[in-house]
């Protein structure tokens, strides 16, 4: 298999549990709150309107948002503490399913943004810039003790898969299942979004939203400086929940997620299947553990969650040792040309799930602030779901309301007795 995009931006990447829709934390309350057909947005629309909106937040719910925005005729500033997709939205798996989040509240959303990923990649030369692809997902048990050799339908199994797996099932085609590498994805969208639609980067802690007479007037950065604007859209991931204008009024937590990158030896030997795996160790709990090999021949893996308290500073987010090791375990088991001496590691870290606490995502303008929009709390699903939110939230922002996908059950007013 060749290489298909530059690796000289590369920076790793990481999963969730089991198969939809079982998946403990991919589980929704299933408020199915409408449908609607999604539809391309026109930039065309709004030619003269100039209106000026700070996107606070560099992952990839800030930076979509930015790109659509801006794309509508708006003057977009894009506020990052650290740098762009340094946290889970350049640590993810970019896996992006079109049908997985059915029966729930995100259906709509996950249909749109998995079209608009797709038009996205015909846009930006996504195969080449930032590994967008088809893939054929399966979900396999694997057990440590089990036979070394594969057991099941033969033809399911690609054949760098040589250990112990059972029961493969197919659980996603080339029409249904897809991937990005997420670091490059939110990069290369926001360099378009500078270079093509004059949005504004600037690196800063975002300390304050200045809120006068209910209406947003400013946002205060940690140096003092202060930024006016009548339009602010909170994009902070897991960080959301420090703010304390949203903290009073519901909460978003994060989840540590574990994840390896590993570089094979032989990489032509990896297809573009995705691998679901229910694990069984020896002496140990089962867990779920996902795999996702990359067009350039990297297999990434991940795994091995935990509740821990999110760290102020995102580069300061390490993985915990014994779930490194673990997923070392896995990426052996799952093929010796994963297995240590086959495989470099090119990366071992952790990075946080923005969770709310009834696991629907928070889009929409805050109650009792005018002008200021919280997007946030999309757990697993934010890489799938960047593009329609931020397409969905550039409509609010400029239009008023949102058509791309009805956002009402999103809405923060939910949290508000
Ligand atoms: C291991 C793992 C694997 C995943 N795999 C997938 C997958 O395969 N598919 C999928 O769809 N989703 C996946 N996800 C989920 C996805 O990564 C997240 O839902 C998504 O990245 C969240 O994006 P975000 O922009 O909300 O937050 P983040 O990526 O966390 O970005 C928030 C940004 O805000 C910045 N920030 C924080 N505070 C401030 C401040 N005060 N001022 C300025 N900036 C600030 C941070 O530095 C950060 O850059 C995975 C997640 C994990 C953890």
């Amino acid at each position: 298999m060749s290489s298909t995009y530059s690796s000289s931006l590369l920076s790793p990447v990481c999963l969730f549990l089991d198969l939809p829709p079982t998946r403990s934390h991919r589980k929704f309350s299933f408020i199915r709150c409408f449908s609607s057909s999604p539809q391309p947005m026109d930039d065309r629309q709004h030619p003269d309107i100039k209106k000026r909106v700070i996107v606070c937040g560099g992952g990839v719910i800030g930076v979509c948002t930015a790109y659509f925005l801006a794309k509508k005729g708006a003057t977009v500033t894009l506020i990052e503490k650290s740098s762009v997709a340094c946290a889970a939205s350049g640590k993810a798996g970019g896996f992006l399913a079109l049908d997985w989040c059915d029966g729930g509240p995100v259906e709509s959303l996950a249909r749109a943004s998995f079209n608009l990923h797709r038009s996205l990649s015909e846009e930006l030369d996504g195969p080449e810039s930032y590994g967008y692809r088809s893939l054929i997902t399966l979900s396999i048990t694997m057990t440590e003790s089990g036979s070394s050799s594969p057991s099941g339908s033969k033809s399911t199994i690609p054949s760098w898969i040589d250990g112990p797996a059972r029961k493969p099932r197919t659980i996603g085609t080339t029409q249904t299942t897809a991937q990005v590498h997420p670091q490059l994805f939110t990069k290369t969208l926001l360099n378009t979004a500078v270079e093509k639609y004059g949005v504004e980067l600037v690196i800063g802690k975002v300390d304050q939203v200045r809120v006068e007479e209910g209406r947003v007037g400013s946002v205060v950065l940690e140096d003092g400086r202060v930024i006016e604007s009548e339009s602010v859209v909170l994009a902070l991931g897991p960080w959301t929940g420090k703010l304390d204008m949203l903290a009073s009024i519901f909460r978003v937590y994060g989840l540590k997620v574990h994840s390896i990158v590993l570089q094979p030896k032989e990489p032509g030997i990896i297809t573009p299947h995705a691998l679901f795996l229910s694990y069984f160790p020896q002496g140990g709990k089962a867990m779920d553990s996902e795999v996702f090999p990359r067009p350039t021949g990297e297999v990434y893996i991940c795994g091995m969650s935990a509740e821990e308290e999110v760290p102020d500073d995102p580069e300061q987010i390490v993985g915990n040792p014994a779930s490194i090791l673990m997923l070392k375990r896995v990426a052996k088991n799952v093929s010796s040309h994963l297995a240590e001496g086959e495989s470099q590691v090119k990366a071992e870290q952790a990075c946080f799930l923005p969770c709310t606490d009834d696991s629907v995502p928070v889009i929409g303008e805050v109650p009792g602030v005018k002008g200021c929009y919280v997007a946030t709390g999309h757990s697993c699903w934010g890489i799938l779901n960047g593009p329609a939110t931020g397409a969905a939230v550039a409509e609010l922002v400029v239009d008023g309301r949102a058509t791309i996908v009805d956002l009402s059950c999103f809405s923060p007013a939910r949290f508000v007795a």
